[in-house]
């Protein structure tokens, strides 16, 4: 039976991003992935690589410092995959933030960014409201822009899992994880791999499945109690004819949640929802309701362009862990979380929630959760320096 210091279910962003920092710091590392990478919440974000400025809204100002310094990385060390664009923030007379309140968010966001590349921002001129993508001018008292990446999440997780495979790790896709034992040292695990059904070993077992976190928490003995999360969807719609100066930051009329307008290869994405998910991850799919949501705030917003149901040339919905709590899901907090089996030596380790943008500081969070359990290797690369290539 092979044995690895650490194998990592799930090729998501968070998998992909563990299996690196662990490849790179000279451990032995096996991957499983039960589809393909991305198959999950990875490919179906809004895409944005980004400190998120609503969230200094909730105070969560450390979470906004760490992403843009991961943003400030990507475009280092990703140039192909993460670009900055012009992001807008269009004010009407009946909007709820006011241009006081953006432009103090503004001037944070840039300060907690270093005042680096990226970090510019300021009033567009009416003069150029003409040029914004037929945006409605109807109202319109400011149009704010600030700078932030965006970039395509399938083809960053499979990148940032080329680069772990050449740093050693090995990958395994299609692989199912079936169950594990914990034992005193460490972990040993059955999965499925073209249906013939393998044993290994490890000395950390890293559960980064995302929405299915639970199910893999059930199938672990000795009986580990299942994190309280909450599963909630976002939808997105892909809608016909480009976007070309841009992102667009709207306030959605109905309940005053942030919505992204952006292009898209050659057409515009639009999104997201947020609507509680009961069933399996796998079978999220967009809903009626949030079709026509987001369907209005488009005709809102850019009333020139046709957006009927038949215009929509492609949907999708992912969804997206939060910790269990009371209030609307858009208010909750977008920590990563993790959790281990026991505080020294853990020998599984679940992360869950989180962003996109902050793969790689949450990867080497779970390193040193785990370093206690790992054997000391010579390490191969700093994951702050490792390039990343669109395959
Ligand atoms: C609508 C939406 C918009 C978002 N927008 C942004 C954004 O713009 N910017 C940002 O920074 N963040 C964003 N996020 C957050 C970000 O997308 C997620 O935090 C991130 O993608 C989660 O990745 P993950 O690796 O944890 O999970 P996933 O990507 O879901 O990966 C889990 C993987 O585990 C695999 N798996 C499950 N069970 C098994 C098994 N038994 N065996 C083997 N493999 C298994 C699955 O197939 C899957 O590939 C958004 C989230 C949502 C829902």
């Amino acid at each position: 039976m092979n044995h690895y210091d650490v194998i990592v279910i799930g090729a998501g962003i968070h998998g992909a991003g563990v299996a690196q920092a662990a490849a790179a710091a000279g451990q032995k590392v096996l991957l499983l992935e039960q589809h393909g990478p991305a198959y999950g919440t990875s490919s179906r974000s809004s895409k944005l690589i980004h400190g998120g400025l609503r969230y200094l809204e909730s105070g969560q100002f450390h979470l906004v410092r760490e992403s843009l310094h991961e943003r400030a990385l990507m475009l280092k060390n990703a140039p192909e995959l993460v670009r900055l664009k012009a992001f807008h923030i269009p004010l009407y007379r009946n909007t709820r933030r006011k241009p006081w309140q953006i432009m103090f968010g503004l001037g944070t966001y840039a300060a907690l960014g270093g005042f680096k590349r990226g970090c510019r921002f300021g009033i567009i001129s009416k003069r150029e409201w003409s040029q914004l993508d037929g945006l409605s001018t109807n109202n319109l008292r400011t149009v704010f822009r600030y700078f932030d990446g965006q970039t395509d999440d399938a083809l960053l997780t499979r990148a940032v899992l080329q680069s772990a495979v050449r740093l050693g790790a090995e990958v395994h896709i299609p692989a199912k994880f079936q169950q594990a034992e914990l034992h005193a040292e460490g972990v040993r695990i059955n999965y499925q791999q073209h249906e013939r059904n393998v044993d290994a070993q490890a000395n950390v077992l890293v559960n980064a499945t995302g929405p299915w976190v639970n199910q893999i928490l059930r199938a672990v003995t000795p009986t580990l109690p299942a994190r309280l999360i909450e599963l909630v969807q976002g939808t997105h719609l892909v809608l016909p004819g480009a976007i070309t100066q841009g992102i667009y930051y709207v306030e959605s009329p109905r309940d005053g949640r942030a919505v992204f307008v952006m292009p898209w290869y050659g057409e515009t994405l639009i999104g997201t929802t947020e609507t509680r998910y009961r069933g399996d991850p796998a079978q999220v799919k967009p809903l009626q309701t949030e079709v026509n949501y987001l369907l209005q705030i488009m005709k809102n917003y850019f009333p020139q362009r046709s957006v009927s149901i038949n215009d929509i040339q492609h949907s999708f919905a992912g969804v997206r862990v939060l910790p269990a709590g009371s209030g609307h899901a858009f208010h909750r907090p977008r920590e990563t979380v993790f959790d281990t089996d026991r505080q020294y030596q853990p020998r599984l380790i679940s992360i869950f929630g989180g962003k996109l943008t902050g793969w790689r500081a949450t990867a080497e969070q779970l390193m040193q959760r785990i370093e206690s359990s790992l054997p000391k290797r010579q390490p191969r690369a700093d994951t702050r320096n490792i390039r990343l290539f669109p395959e």
